[in-house]
This record gives C-alpha cells, structure tokens and sequence, in this order.
C-alpha cells in the first residue's frame, strides 16, 4: 500500500517526480498522485492557462519560446506543456522538445514538459490536466499548453484552458490551414504571426480579414470579443500585444465571473468523464464480467441472440 502523503509533505516531492506519478500506470502510484493532487486544488486559482494552436509549421515552438522569455522576464513562472498524441514530430522526447525552445528550456523560470508520446486523447488530456494543477502548485502562475490545430485535441485543450488563441499564417484562407470552422469559434484572439519583412503588409490585411470574419460569430459566453492581431515570434514584434490582450481577456472574464464559472464547469466536465472512464474500466476488468462478455460475443457469433437484449442481460447482472 502506497504510504498516503501528508499535507506540507507532498510538495517536498520533486516536480518532476510527481508528474511521472501522474503519468504512471500503477494503481499505487495513481493513489499517491490522486492525494497530491487534492492538496493541489487550492493552489491552482492564481494561474492562467493558456491554450495555443495553430498548423505545423506556423511558429506555435518559436512564438512559444518568445512569449515564454518574455513572460519569465515580467517576473513570471511559465510551464509548457502539449498535448499531441498522435505526433511523431518528436516522439514525446524530452530532447525533441527542448531542442525546439532552447533559450526557454535553460531559463530557470520555465519548465516544459514534452507531450506524452502515446496513448489514447482522451489518456493523455487527462495526464496534461492533472500535470497542470501539479505545475500550479510547484508555483507556476502561467501554464501555455499547445497542440497542434488539425485535429480533436483542440476541444480537449479547450476544455482545460483559460484563453485560447489561435495562430495563423498570412495569406492562406483557412481551408488551405486545415483550420477547421469549430476552432475559430472556439478561440478568444488570433494573431497572424511572421508578420516582418516582405510578409508584413500581407499580415495586416489578413488580420483585418480575420477581424472582419470575427464579428460575424455570435459574441461567446464569456462577453468577450475575439480579437485578431498580427505578431512576429522571430523578431518578438507585438509579442507584448499578445500578452496585453491576454491580461485584458483575464480583467473582464474575472469581473464579470466567467473565468471562476468556466473553471468550474470544466471541473464539472472532468468529474463526469472520470466517471465514464472508471465505470467502463471496473464493467470491463470484472473477471465474471470478462467471462460473460466472452458468452454474448459467442452468442452474437452464432446469431441467437440480440445485442440490445445482451447489453441489457450484462449490465442487469454486474
Ligand atoms: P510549429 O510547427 O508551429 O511549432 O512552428 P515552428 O516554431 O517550428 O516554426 C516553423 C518555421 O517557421 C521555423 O523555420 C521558424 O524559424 C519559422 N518561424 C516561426 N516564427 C516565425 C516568425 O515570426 N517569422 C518568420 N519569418 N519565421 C518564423
């Protein structure tokens, strides 16, 4: 039996071990991080996380190295996490990741932390949640979680961020950025980034297209207004616009409650997913049930048997 950690004695426990805890597959190890996490929660109210998409090759490493440093010099601690299930960009690899934001890796304010390198999206969204309430209590106040703008991680980061924004590149429509129609309804700002030299005049009328296109969407639950901007994460243009409008998305969610209700609701979110996945894993790790599963599959192969009145029989019987 794991020894249950104690107040005050949990975060003597290393960052780093801790989120190995999370991320472990033994039951023991699972407990142990479970009573971190719980002396964790009130120590995660002062962060904000920010979400960042955007397709490969946009700058979303670079931009991050840049907001990162920038962030850490304000007097900031900056975590970096990203969710990335399906990538072989680097393999999950600690070395693929701090080989693409060196500058950031060797500052002693950030920490970044490589994406899990397997498992299911829904598996590694939790592990990244969980990760993030650890980095909170560890002391960083500011949590980037990036993932890459093709896919469904957008909806799960979504689901555990503050601020999500959106980078695009100039001169594409969003067909040809594989940007999906849902993401930009899901985003708080887009900022046109490598907006220097002969690309500049080209971000500012794509982000007055952006602008444009922004106002045809319902105003979202937060009362907030998505902005688009352009910025340059190579030569640091309007890096500290994008943390202004961030800043100024935190003043209004926090007066007029939406950040505190937001958070709440993604908790809540969270409680009923870790409930599916409890309920599905005990149904189908129960060894009678295993046996019993075996006999429906039979009787569906032999075709005497529905599968509606299977269901029903296995569920009636666990
Ligand atoms: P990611 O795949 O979205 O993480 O993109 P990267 O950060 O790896 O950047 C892809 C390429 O774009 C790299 O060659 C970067 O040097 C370049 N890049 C990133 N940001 C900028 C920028 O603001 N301006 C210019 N000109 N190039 C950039």
């Amino acid at each position: 039996m794991a020894k249950r950690v104690k107040k005050g004695s949990a975060l003597k426990v290393q960052k780093g071990q801790a989120i190995t805890l999370v991320e472990s597959a033994n039951i023991e190890h699972r407990k142990l991080a479970q009573d971190i996490l719980e002396i964790c929660i009130p120590l995660s109210g002062k962060s904000v996380r920010i979400g960042i998409t955007g397709v490969p090759g946009v700058g979303k490493s670079t931009f991050i190295e840049a907001i990162g440093q920038h962030l850490t010099a304000l007097g900031h601690k900056v975590a970096v996490l990203a969710i990335d299930p399906s990538s072989s960009r680097n393999k999950g690899s600690i070395l693929g990741d701090k080989t693409r934001m060196e500058s950031l890796a060797n500052d002693k304010n950030a920490f970044i932390r490589p994406s899990p390198s397997s498992g299911s999206l829904g598996g590694v969204a939790q592990k990244t949640r969980e990760t993030i309430s650890l980095c909170e209590a560890a002391g960083f106040d500011i949590i980037l979680v990036e993932t890459v703008g093709v896919g469904q991680s957008e909806t799960a980061v979504h689901s555990m961020v503050d601020f999500f924004l959106l980078l695009m590149l100039a001169g594409a429509g969003d067909e040809l950025q594989g940007i999906k129609r849902g993401i930009i309804e899901m985003c708080d700002a887009i900022f046109i980034n490598k907006a220097d030299g002969d690309n500049l005049n080209k971000a500012k009328s794509s982000r007055v297209q952006y602008s444009n296109a922004l106002h045809l969407y319902p105003v979202p639950d937060s009362g907030w207004s998505p902005t688009a901007g352009i910025c340059s994460a190579i030569t640091n243009f309007n890096i500290d616009v994008v943390w202004d409008t961030i800043e100024q998305y935190m003043k209004h969610t926090k007066s007029n409650n939406y950040f505190l209700e937001n958070r709440k609701r993604q908790d809540l979110v969270r409680l009923h997913e870790q409930i599916d996945m409890k309920l599905k894993a005990r149904f189908y790790n129960n060894t009678e049930m295993k046996k019993a599963i075996a006999d429906a599959e039979a009787k569906i192969s032999n075709n005497t048997a529905s599968a509606y009145k299977l269901a029903d029989e296995l569920l009636d019987n666990y």
